[in-house]
């Protein structure tokens, strides 16, 4: 299948839907970028405006591609029909459903949608779609421009043919693609997920703080430590896919969240994005 991807649209201008939305316009493509609070997809755009001025003054792109690639990102204030949508909106199974049924009463019918959910079931999101065989997994790593790996993530009903053409898409964004069935967690944050749970533990347990337990990691040739990178990730969104993840292993005991990071989100304290997490950003 040849993916028609003249018409991109990107839901969520948050941390991720904006950095899918600078590599998609880097790659060439026109993207609308929709988000559901009033003003963020054009406060996105102004955040990337200043991200490509800085890529550009550090000699990484010219001035030109970077005006360019500024240009080809509209921010839009409602849904628009496109020919591929990108969903990265907020990690949770009953939005995203939601946004799915207004997608298609709009999209052609040979439209694909793409998610970026971390966690959540592909197959339980095509739950309920006039065209399930249309949704796939197309999980980006954060940060979005420097992190390679997409896992294109299937569903039972999603079409093979969907799937190696998202898989390809990525391939023609300088991202290596990787095929992935829909199980909890797929395959990166399966893994990690014991990686922030001891790390959480231990704080806990209040065996080390949050700088020592990272300063261990790096040392220890991980690039980034478990509390650094969960400040990175967000807690609201690290939690979700937590919780998600616990729930899909039927409540088995290793995936346990954490109350440390309940604590967080109920603070307000995501990272990085509201400027406190663990460590404070200025
Ligand atoms: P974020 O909180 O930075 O951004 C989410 C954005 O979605 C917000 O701007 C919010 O206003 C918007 N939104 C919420 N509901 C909406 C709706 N119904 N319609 C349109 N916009 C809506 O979150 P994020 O970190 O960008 O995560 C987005 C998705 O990407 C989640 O599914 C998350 O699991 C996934 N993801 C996150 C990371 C990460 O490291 N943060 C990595 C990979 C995948």
């Amino acid at each position: 299948m040849t993916l028609n991807d003249s018409r991109l649209l990107i839901v969520g201008a948050g941390l991720m839907g904006a950095g899918i939305a600078q590599v998609a316009a880097q790659a060439g493509h026109e993207v609308s970028l929709f988000d559901a609070r009033a003003g963020a997809a054009a406060a996105a755009k102004a955040k990337l405006a200043q991200t490509l001025d800085g890529l550009a003054a550090k000699g990484k792109l010219t001035s030109e591609a970077a005006a360019a690639t500024l240009a080809r990102i509209t921010p839009v204030d409602t849904l628009v029909s496109a020919d591929v949508v990108i969903e990265a909106i907020v990690e949770d199974l009953d939005v995203k459903r939601a946004l799915f049924a207004e997608l298609e009463a709009l999209l052609p019918s040979d439209a694909v949608i793409a998610t970026n959910t971390s966690s959540i079931s592909v197959t339980a999101l095509a739950r309920g779609m006039q065209h399930p065989e249309r949704l796939v997994g197309m999980h980006f790593f954060n940060p979005v421009p420097l992190m390679k790996l997409v896992e294109v993530v299937s569903g039972l009903g999603t079409s093979p043919d969907v799937a190696q053409a998202v898989f390809d898409l990525a391939g023609r964004w300088g991202k290596t693609a990787v095929h992935a069935r829909s199980t909890p967690g797929f395959i990166v944050n399966r893994i990690a997920r014991p990686y922030y749970a001891e790390a959480l533990m231990l704080l806990q347990e209040r065996a080390a703080a949050p700088e020592v337990i990272d300063a261990c990691l790096r040392a220890a040739g991980f690039r980034m430590g478990p509390c650094e990178l969960m400040d990175l990730i967000g807690h609201d969104t690290n939690f979700a896919v937590t919780n998600s993840v616990f729930a899909a292993n039927f409540f088995d005991r290793r995936f346990t969240p954490s109350l440390v990071q309940q604590e967080l989100v109920d603070a307000g304290f995501l990272g990085r994005k509201s400027g406190r997490g663990f460590y404070r950003y200025p």
